[in-house]
């Protein structure tokens, strides 16, 4: 049992991130104060969003700048909390040239960095680690392997590596480091958040998550000609930033929490918005044919045939038992989906040239 002191401030790293903000943003509401880290506090698309939330909240705002490649950097911000939020590690899916540096390195020598401040500060009782279920399983085929069909906590993806799946490797090798860390002392606990993909609206137009990309793609006419049968867990982003909050100020909070709501097609959720926004946009009417998505899927982007034999057409089921104990109600997919691409379209990200260009 861990008891934080409500009073102290609290740390949260990545704070210009898209899951970030939000917990930035309750953490203010609340009255709190924050100490955000961002790689650089003077770029005004990362913190002008944070800056206005915290002008008309009782919580306040420090921004620190620091970055998970470089040993030390965390140090100022850490000093003097009793909580933190490691949540700062790259989620691109795609566009990168060498995984490993884009990836590997900033997600495992991050965490490192960041617990090694969180050793050397006296203060700091307890981390949250933004995990994912991607270091839970690696490809939707790994559920064949699960005791009884569904993937629970005591999971640990085995099938990544920095050539296949180098994204949920870097989150699995991340999050175990940090557990390895965390065994070594008594004096801070940890706790790991793993979420499913995470949908919802975003607080800033900037970020470069992973997540918004894959919402935007299903109303851009990228996917016009058909999606692949592939299934994904879903949950809102509100969600799994008031788990970080449970997950740090619960005392009984402990171990690993999924985060899932429910598990969607993209068709499903092409659908869905289908009958939300009309034929405003190109959303995919289909699904090709396995085969084919195997055929000419790695000659249109960065699928490989690997992922498309392990992953296309398996179903995925999650236990998020646990963290609905911890105090989750979990909002609708649909919704979650739909609300997060009217945003999307208010930002700019579905412009009539992008339509038109795609
Ligand atoms: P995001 O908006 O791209 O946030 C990632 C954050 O990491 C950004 O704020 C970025 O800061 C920071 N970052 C990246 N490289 C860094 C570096 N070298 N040094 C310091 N900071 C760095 O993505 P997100 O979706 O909110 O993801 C946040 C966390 O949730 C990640 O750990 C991700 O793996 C995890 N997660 C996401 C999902 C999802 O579906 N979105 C699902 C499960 C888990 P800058 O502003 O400096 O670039």
């Amino acid at each position: 049992m861990t008891e934080i002191d409500t009073e102290a401030p609290v740390c949260v790293t990545g704070a210009s991130g898209y899951i970030a903000g939000w917990i930035v943003r309750y953490l203010l509401e609340a009255g709190h104060t924050v100490h955000a880290t961002v790689r650089n506090p003077a770029k005004p698309s990362a913190v002008a969003h944070l800056e206005r939330i915290a002008a008309e909240t009782p919580g306040t705002l420090h921004l620190f700048a620091a970055d998970l490649n470089t040993p030390g950097s965390f140090d100022a911000a850490v000093a003097g909390c009793q909580l933190v939020m490691h949540t700062a590690s790259p989620f691109v899916l795609s566009g990168y040239r060498d995984a490993e540096s884009a990836l590997v390195r900033p997600a495992v020598e991050g965490t490192r960095n960041v617990l090694a401040a969180v050793d050397r500060t006296s203060s700091v009782r307890r981390v949250v680690l933004t995990s994912s279920v991607a270091a839970v399983f690696g490809d939707n085929i790994d559920i064949r392997d699960t005791p009884a069909g569904v993937f629970t906590e005591a999971q640990w993806n085995a099938s990544s590596s920095v050539r296949h799946n180098p994204y949920q490797y870097s989150k699995a090798a991340a999050e175990r480091v940090a557990w390895d860390i965390c065994a070594r002392q008594d004096r801070w606990d940890l706790v790991a958040i793993n979420p499913a993909m995470v949908f919802g609206p975003s607080l800033t137009a900037s970020s470069q998550s992973g997540s918004i990309d894959t919402l935007v793609q299903l109303g851009d006419g990228r996917l016009r000609d058909g999606v692949p049968r592939l299934s994904m867990g879903v949950v809102d982003v509100r969600d799994v930033a008031q788990a970080h909050l449970l997950a740090g100020f619960r005392p009984d909070a402990e171990g690993r929490y999924i985060l899932c709501a429910g598990t969607r097609t993209m068709l499903q959720m092409a659908t869905n918005l289908r009958s939300r926004f009309g034929d405003r946009y190109r959303f995919p009417r289909r699904e090709l044919p396995k085969s084919l998505v195997w055929l000419v899927g790695p000659l249109k982007g960065p699928v490989t045939r690997r992922f498309v034999t392990r992953n296309v057409g398996i179903p995925l089921r999650f236990d998020s038992g646990r963290s609905k104990a911890l105090g989750i109600r979990y909002r609708e997919p649909e919704k979650t989906i739909a609300e997060h691409f009217e945003q999307a379209v208010r930002d700019g990200l579905l412009s009539r040239d992008r339509r038109a260009a795609a």
